[in-house]
């Protein structure tokens, strides 16, 4: 006659002889088995979510750090997930390759400097042209508000 059916952990691959175990991901855990594989914090609390992901099993704040999306890249619009390493300026983010001269496209070198104009990350040949063309021309603006289309009767 057998006894009860004993589970075996799938984190330590021993029976569980506790009174509690913790059934996860259609698998059985002891109760400290259970733990995120990044930070190594326990997922049997009460109240704590689990997330797996590609064979991880991790915790909430580590399953966003690592597969969460950390924002849109402000050149190609595409999402940037969390793990990727980004480029900021202002508040925009940008994939490392996407951050460069939004006009020639050129790439920055570690040290060099970028320019950011009008929502745009410019090299120094573009952000003096940008701000050249902008100029606000004052004078043009008053004349042509000048013409009126309907004055008369
Ligand atoms: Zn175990
Ligand atoms: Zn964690
Ligand atoms: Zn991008
Ligand atoms: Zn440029």
């Amino acid at each position: 006659m057998k006894a009860q059916t004993k589970h075996t952990c799938s984190g330590c691959d021993l029976p569980i002889t506790d009174r509690y175990l913790l059934e996860a991901l259609g698998r059985y855990w002891h109760e400290g088995c259970l733990k995120c594989n990044c930070c190594e914090c326990k997922l049997g609390d009460i109240g704590s979510t689990l997330y797996s992901k590609s064979n991880l099993i991790l915790c909430k704040r580590d399953y966003l750090r690592l597969f969460g999306i950390s924002g849109v890249c402000a050149s190609c619009n595409k999402p940037i997930a969390a793990f990727e390493f980004v480029m900021r300026a202002a508040k925009n983010t940008y994939h490392i390759e996407c951050f460069s001269c939004q006009v020639c496209r050129q790439r920055f070198r570690v040290g060099e400097k970028f320019y950011f104009y009008n929502n745009k990350v410019l090299c120094w040949d573009h952000y003096r042209t940008e701000k050249e063309c902008e100029r606000p021309t004052d004078e043009s603006t008053m004349e042509w508000k000048a013409v009126a289309l309907n004055g008369g009767p």
